[in-house]
């Protein structure tokens, strides 16, 4: 057996932005965030890049729900091959005309070579 080279990684959780409380009081005024657990930080398997759907915010554009994409996160994880810039979405990670995530690249804006 040998050992994988993937680490866990602490970063801070990109929904809440660190405060360990629900940004849109959706619950209640004291929700803690459901993304880190009220921690905020995440653990994310490294090599991770910045999500591409919601921009490292975590949250789904326009709306109080959290990134589809990311989970909340606001990192997604890095695709193992070399990358390029998605061409159907031209790395924003979401199709032009619906804003839904793009399905060439699932939404994380690059695409493996
Ligand atoms: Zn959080
Ligand atoms: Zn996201
Ligand atoms: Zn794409």
């Amino acid at each position: 057996m040998s050992q994988t080279t993937s680490a866990t990684a602490q970063i801070t959780c990109g929904f809440c932005k660190g405060t360990g409380k629900d940004p849109f009081d959706l619950l209640s005024e004291h929700a803690t965030c459901q993304v880190c657990g009220g921690t905020g930080n995440v653990e994310v398997v490294e090599p991770v890049i910045k999500c591409a759907f919601c921009r490292g915010s975590g949250v789904y554009h326009n709306t109080r729900i959290t990134c589809t994409i990311c989970n909340g996160k606001g990192m997604v994880p890095a695709p193992q091959s070399p990358t390029e810039r998605c061409p159907k979405c031209e790395g924003t990670g979401m199709t032009i005309d619906s804003a839904m995530a793009c399905l060439g690249c699932k939404g994380k804006g690059v695409v493996s070579k």
